[in-house]
């Protein structure tokens, strides 16, 4: 498959949005919550797990407690048993238990709205924290995981591999009221179409807008390491960091 000649990122972020939006109509995260509280939580168990895994274990979780006080005062034993199932459960207990005691003792048992609040709990990083600002209170994020960290650098939208950097490169790019739907979008396309190890360039209708930047394909065989005023691509072979622990 040929790697199309393109205009610059800001040309082109304006029909790769409506490109993602004709293929994914919805967006929020596969999460299931009901408060923003049930969203921290599912967003801090869900690091390394899948969502599914995660939408198992929460009802029963949920009904057992119901505020952060209650998970805040939660005995250890018990919530790691009601964790058991996902992976790093000792340590999501001990996260979990931890913000809401910050929740309770600094803002009075609700969970804040501004990204700087919610990134100081304890096992909340950006991603985290934007999760919940975009899809439990309707703030603009940008939720930089695995897959807009990938996607985001083989569209040619940032050449970094550090989150935050690219967190402020799709914040130039991608227009405020766009963040969280965008996001929500890339990731979908990353996990059915532009895999990390297989894009499947071939069937992708992204692909007359894309660079595929670090991309090698078996007809090409060939990296593309930049395009049109793009900076030069990151090394190949290095996987993205995520700024929290999550995938
Ligand atoms: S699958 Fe290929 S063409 Fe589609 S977004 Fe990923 S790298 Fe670009």
């Amino acid at each position: 498959m040929p790697k199309p000649k393109l205009p610059p990122a800001k040309a082109r972020v304006p029909l790769l949005i409506a490109e993602l939006a004709r293929l994914y109509p919805e967006h929020r995260t596969a999460l299931d919550f009901r408060t923003p509280l049930e969203l921290l939580v599912a967003t801090i168990l869900s690091a390394q797990c899948t969502d599914v895994r995660v939408n198992l274990v929460t009802p029963t979780l949920f009904a057992r407690y119901r505020t952060a006080a209650e998970f805040a005062a939660a005995d250890p034993a018990e919530l790691e048993a009601l964790l058991s199932s996902i992976n790093f459960f000792r340590n999501k207990a001990k996260n979990v238990r931890a913000a809401c005691e910050r929740i309770v003792t600094v803002h009075g048992g609700e969970v804040p709205a501004t990204l700087e609040d919610l990134a100081a709990l304890p096992g909340v990083g950006r991603k985290t924290a934007n999760v919940v600002l975009g899809d439990a209170f309707g703030i603009p994020g940008i939720t930089v995981d695995t897959h807009v960290g990938r996607l985001s650098r083989r569209l040619g939208l940032t050449k970094h591999d550090d989150p935050v950097k690219v967190e402020y490169d799709l914040m130039k790019l991608v227009p405020q009221a766009e963040w969280t739907p965008f996001c929500h979008r890339v990731i979908y396309h990353g996990r059915q179409v532009c895999h990390a190890r297989k894009p499947a360039c071939e069937n992708c209708t992204l692909a007359p807008l894309c660079p595929r930047i670090d991309v090698v394909t078996s007809s090409s065989l060939q990296v593309v390491t930049s395009v049109g005023p793009e900076p030069p691509a990151r090394a190949r072979g290095k996987k993205a960091p995520t700024t929290d622990s999550s995938t």
